[in-house]
């Protein structure tokens, strides 16, 4: 599931509504601070955001509290501006973190919850969350990014992930268990 490229969701998509609260809370529930909708077993083009709990320690982006939003078929026009390091983790890749270097500006565009459509530009950790979790809808992962020598590091701890070999406090469903 999280390789497939998840297809954009239809208008009238039954339990909408229901499935968006459930993605929150699924992200708060497990300390995330975004979730897509392949996370949870599910190929549709949606994910969810909610970097509040980083604002505390970061006083420099405000704008991170209460950045809690969700994007309906999002698609990037334009990823732009120097390319930076920060250590990413993921809900699906338990106690693995990384730094990952990615482009410091985003142009976005998706569907709110009321079928409005948005363009709208972030950068920093706004426009790193919302890269992270966009990549989920294309069927990559963070660790796809890393450097190779380390990428190579990982791959043991990676099949130790997919085999269920890993502590987590909160339900995943592995693919080898
Ligand atoms: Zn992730």
């Amino acid at each position: 599931m999280l390789r497939k490229i998840a297809p954009d969701i239809p208008e009238d998509f039954e339990g909408l509504d229901q499935f968006i609260e459930d993605l929150f809370d699924t992200m708060h529930a497990s300390d995330g601070v975004g979730l897509a909708a392949p996370q949870v077993g599910r190929s549709l083009r949606i994910f969810v955001v909610d970097t509040t709990p980083m604002a505390e320690n970061n006083d420099d982006e405000p704008e991170l509290k209460d950045f809690r939003k969700v994007f309906i078929n999002p698609y990037i026009i334009e990823e732009w501006g120097d390319s930076w390091a920060f250590e990413e983790g993921c809900l699906s890749l338990p106690n693995l973190r990384e730094e990952v270097s990615r482009p410091k500006k985003v142009r976005i565009e998706y569907y709110d919850e009321n079928w409005v459509l948005h363009e709208e530009e972030y950068d920093g950790i706004r426009a790193r969350v919302i890269q992270h979790e966009y990549d989920h809808l294309d069927g990559k992962l963070f660790t796809d990014k890393v450097n190779p020598i380390k990428r190579k590091l990982l791959a043991p701890r990676l099949k130790a992930i997919s085999r269920g070999r890993v502590d987590c406090d909160y339900k995943i469903i592995y693919p080898k268990k």
